[in-house]
């Protein structure tokens, strides 16, 4: 596959991505005047990489509402885990709240964000009237609908995920409090009571988990109440088990691997975690470039980058232009798959 893609800095510049096994091969960039006092570097970017179907719709969402209704649309909570994207869309007229009640009765939209909610709160913007529109991705929705049939069939549901985390408060929420068991770790499923195995017991997954370290966390669940049910289909959703699975690609053959991604994001910081146990010696989630020592790149020869699925490319693009100073870099792009997903947005915004 050859893909073509413009830098800032630079100019056009063509390479060829390994896919599927297909060779590789690097095109330098233009050459400079003073490439050859920089060191080398090849830049090994993981693919897939950056946004997800569902971050993609989030944002559209409130672009859209903004267009439609014109400025302020509130939003509740970052609507994907990313300052550049929320900073963007503050810029454009979005005003970002954690609760409701920071909102006036002004008849403004408010958005709720891809992470999913509790159903506590679509109830609260019914009783006070508000004009909501749902931007959790429909992935996160399946995991809500799912816990709630096995809840409806008399099953107590096991939900593996970060305590805390926006997904898990809204997933929890679903159901009544003494209905969800919240699981983080092997030690917790150890701790589960052993009345349990006498109850009807489903699981389901945070979406964006390590994919080895939920597989174990499913196994552990097994071996106690061999009884479990799983999800009809997966949780872990196909853009963090593509990323998980693309960093795997490159890890050993990077020398250091960088993943944009905001600290309080999910799946990038699980894709630090991939690249150090799969093989990378040493990895870092960044927000910006900026935020780079490049020290930190001393002596290394392949540099592994990607991003996590709320992170635009265009900061793959920044991270590469600002590496250009630093370094004589090469780019090569090693592809598992591709992805075409696509939702649809609401109907209320389209119609
Ligand atoms: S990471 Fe997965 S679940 Fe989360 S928004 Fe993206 S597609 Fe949806």
């Amino acid at each position: 596959m050859i893909k073509t893609i413009v830098f800032p800095e630079g100019g056009r510049q063509r390479y060829i991505c390994a896919h599927f096994g297909e060779a590789y091969e690097r095109i330098r960039p233009n050459a400079s005047g003073d490439r050859m006092t920089k060191q080398p570097l090849a830049i090994l970017l993981a693919a897939p990489r950056g946004f997800c179907a569902g971050v993609d719709r989030a944002i559209q969402i409130v672009e859209t509402a903004l267009e439609k209704y014109g400025a302020p649309v509130y939003v509740r909570h970052e609507i994907v885990h990313n300052k550049f994207v929320v900073d963007s869309l503050k810029a454009k007229g979005a005003i970002f709240v954690e609760e409701l009640s920071e909102i006036p009765n002004d008849g403004r939209p408010v958005v709720f964000s891809a992470h999913g909610v509790p159903k506590s709160v679509p109830e609260e913007a019914g009783r006070r009237d508000m004009f909501y529109i749902d931007a959790t991705c429909p992935l996160v929705s399946k995991v809500h609908r799912e816990a709630e049939r096995h809840f409806e069939k008399g099953y107590r549901i096991v939900l593996i995920g970060h305590a805390g985390h926006p997904e898990v408060i809204g997933t929890m929420g679903q159901l009544p409090e003494e209905a969800v068991l919240l699981v983080e770790t092997l030690e917790d499923v150890g701790e589960l009571p052993a009345a349990l195995a006498t109850e009807k017991l489903a699981y389901c997954t945070q979406t964006t988990l390590s994919v080895d370290d939920t597989a174990q966390i499913v196994e552990a669940l097994k071996q106690r109440f061999p009884a479990i049910e799983g999800p009809h289909r997966e949780d872990i959703c196909y853009a963090t088990t593509n990323r998980q699975a693309a960093v795997k690609a490159i890890a050993q053959r990077s020398d250091a691997m960088i993943v944009i991604g905001a600290p309080n994001s999910s799946n990038s910081n699980r894709l630090v975690e991939v690249a150090t146990l799969h093989g990378c010696p040493k990895a870092m989630l960044v927000q910006r470039a900026a935020e780079i020592d490049w020290h930190w790149l001393d002596g290394v020869k392949t540099l592994g980058v990607t991003a996590g699925a709320s992170a635009p490319e265009r900061l793959i693009e920044e991270l590469v232009t600002a590496a250009r100073v630093h370094f004589d870099v090469t780019i090569e792009e090693q592809a598992i798959t591709e992805e075409n997903l696509v939702f649809k947005l609401p109907k209320s915004l389209v119609a």
